[in-house]
């Protein structure tokens, strides 16, 4: 836990807020999978015909049909540029870059979302197995899935479609 100090008064409250968020844990996720998720600041739902013009094929066959991109052959998979990764379908900020590691996965992994109420969580036993699906708050566009094989201290590891987002240089977002 940060503790605002009188340095810090200056900050806009956002980023302090922030900073004293604990983190995203795997016992969070469950909850949330399992009992509902909070509520986003604002929503964008809108009809598959809307979001197939709005979207790139690719966008919309991750975001709103949940198909998995390839593995390693993605925009994202192997960058480490500095900024935020916005959500493709609405523009929400759900990742941070300092957030991201390298998981050998093929796919973008990040150990936290960018900010708590970002993300919701569902379960998902398709192709037989059982995971848990992440989707953006605000569009609820298909991201990927989060599991508890992160690295210390949270333990989470997101596992992302690079079409999914959009990544912004520092300080854009
Ligand atoms: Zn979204």
């Amino acid at each position: 836990m940060i503790k605002a100090r009188p340095q810090d008064a200056q900050q806009p409250l956002e980023s302090l807020l922030a900073l004293s968020a604990p983190p995203l844990r795997w016992s969070d996720v469950l909850t949330y999978a399992k009992y509902g998720n909070p509520d986003p600041a604002r929503r964008l739902l809108l009809s598959e015909a809307e979001w197939a013009a709005r979207l790139l094929p690719a966008q919309f066959q991750v975001l709103r049909q949940a198909r998995t991109e390839p593995p390693y052959r993605n925009a994202y998979c192997r960058s480490y540029e500095p900024g935020r990764y916005a959500c493709a379908g609405c523009g929400q900020v759900l990742f941070d870059s300092a957030a991201k590691y390298h998981a050998i996965s093929g796919w973008p992994s990040f150990t936290q979302p960018a900010t708590r109420g970002a993300l919701r969580f569902h379960f998902d036993d398709s192709h037989h197995m059982q995971r848990v699906e992440v989707r953006c708050n605000v569009c609820e566009g298909h991201l990927g899935h989060v599991s508890a094989d992160g690295p210390a201290p949270a333990g989470l590891r997101f596992c992302i479609n690079s079409a999914s987002l959009r990544q912004a240089p520092e300080g854009t977002l």
